[in-house]
């Protein structure tokens, strides 16, 4: 899908050759208890106890997969924040005394790819890692597969606008090439393929700068279309290969290459995830940018710190990019690790809603073949919900997009997807 959408000014696009501007000094972070899947954690430190930078505060309920403070500095209450699904959920509030103590510091290795497979595995449970494009699925699981034969990297950031993973690539190839390459040693991993869009020229130019010395690692490049990210998509348009519950039963792997530099920094300096780069856009802003936040920053405490941010009347905030993203009605927003990217605009199309007229476009764009008009009629019929398969539903967004009676199918079928997850 290469059309510019309305919702936001066509020069939306954040330069990823700019400076990532920096924003990691909060007074505050708050740690969600829940995250957007829905899972609860449980705190391991109380009130009044003084944490180090990247110490575990609280683990998942079911199985124990840990998040870690951003800041050092002292537990001082608990409170209710909104997070990326708009939800207000209960979070840890820790007070920032900037000192950025670490609980210990090992210095940064000289040479990171002599991790054994287990030691590698425990450590991306152990750092919190997950999927930085969105998705939150914590990355050890993906390497639990036996045998992966291949290594596909995500680079193609299709969400209209968001450039977060440009800007990275642009400033960090050189150690997102080291990260792989630990990877396929560390995993006995044959080779590894970083998957680019055609059209994304910085990225490839920077990519092939330093790609010569690592023979196992190559680039393919990806039709500009959406939603070319999306797992399933990636790989039939990498490798031409299909599966059918998940890529380990083709023993392949994927990460976003957001995720790639955050095992990055755990295998060099022993780093849990604690940061992240998120691209601003939206008329609220003079020029879209990339800024490097600490997660569990308050977007409201970020805002206040951004010069190129103008805030205007009547605007919307949106988690996430134009496609996928959730319109959350508040300032109060927590930055995750799911959060790419934040859209803030007074300039958001807000046609009513009309019947649906039958015209079938939803299907036929959507990337899943499912029948959205069909979900949304059967809404509160679970029988005839449960053939329509709503739980494969990939959130892409497509189907509201393209309905010419602007009906907000995707939250409809995110709805039945749940719904049809609790049965
Ligand atoms: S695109 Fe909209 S109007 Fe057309 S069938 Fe789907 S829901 Fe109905
Ligand atoms: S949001 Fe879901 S239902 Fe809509 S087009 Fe994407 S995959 Fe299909």
């Amino acid at each position: 899908m290469n059309k510019p959408i309305k919702l936001i000014a066509t020069n939306a696009k954040a330069n990823p050759q700019d400076k990532i501007i920096t924003n990691l000094k909060p007074q505050i972070i708050y740690i969600p208890l829940k995250n957007k899947k829905g899972q609860n954690y449980k705190p391991i430190i109380k009130e009044n106890d003084y944490v180090y930078k990247g110490d575990v505060v609280a683990i998942t309920t079911n199985d124990n997969f840990p998040i870690h403070t951003s800041v050092s500095g002292y537990v001082v209450s608990c409170t209710e924040k909104t997070i990326s699904t708009g939800e207000k959920v209960k979070c840890l509030v820790i007070e920032n005394d900037f000192k950025e103590k670490y609980r210990t510091t090992t210095g940064a290795k000289r040479y990171i790819n002599n991790y054994s497979k287990e030691d590698f595995i425990n450590l991306l449970k152990e750092s919190g890692i997950i999927g930085l494009s969105g998705s939150a699925f914590p990355t050890y699981q993906k390497y639990q597969t036996s045998k992966p034969k291949l290594l596909i990297i995500n680079a193609v950031e299709c969400e209209p606008y968001l450039s977060c993973d440009k800007t990275l690539i642009y400033h960090q190839a050189e150690y997102l090439l080291e990260g792989i390459d630990a990877i396929l040693d560390i995993m006995h991993i044959p080779s590894a393929i970083i998957a680019v869009k055609e059209n994304d020229y910085t990225s490839i130019e920077e990519l092939n700068k330093y790609i010569g010395t690592y023979p196992n690692i190559s680039i393919t490049l990806i039709p500009n279309k959406y939603p070319c990210g999306w797992e399933r998509e990636l790989i039939k348009l990498t490798v031409n290969q299909t599966y059918n519950h998940s890529p380990a039963e083709i023993g392949i792997i994927t990460n976003n290459i957001s995720t790639i530099y955050a095992i990055y920094e755990m295998l060099k300096y022993n780093r849990p995830l604690t940061e992240r780069i998120i691209t601003l856009i939206g008329d609220n802003f003079t020029k879209p940018i990339n800024v490097k936040v600490k997660i569990g920053t308050n977007l409201g405490e970020i805002l206040t710190k951004i010069k190129q941010y103008k805030p205007k009347e009547n605007s919307i905030i949106i988690a996430g990019g134009p496609m996928m993203g959730k319109n959350i009605q508040a300032s109060e927003l927590i930055i995750t690790q799911d959060i790419n990217g934040i859209i803030i605009t007074s300039n958001y199309p807000s046609q009513p809603m009309t019947p649906c007229i039958k015209c079938g476009k939803c299907s036929e764009v959507c990337p899943a073949s499912l029948i959205p008009n069909e979900i949304i009629k059967n809404i509160n019929n679970p029988a005839k919900l449960k053939k329509l398969k709503p739980e494969r539903c990939i959130e892409c967004g497509l189907c509201s997009y393209i309905c010419p009676a602007k009906i907000k199918i995707r939250d409809f079928v995110i709805k039945a997807k749940k719904e049809a997850s609790h049965d």
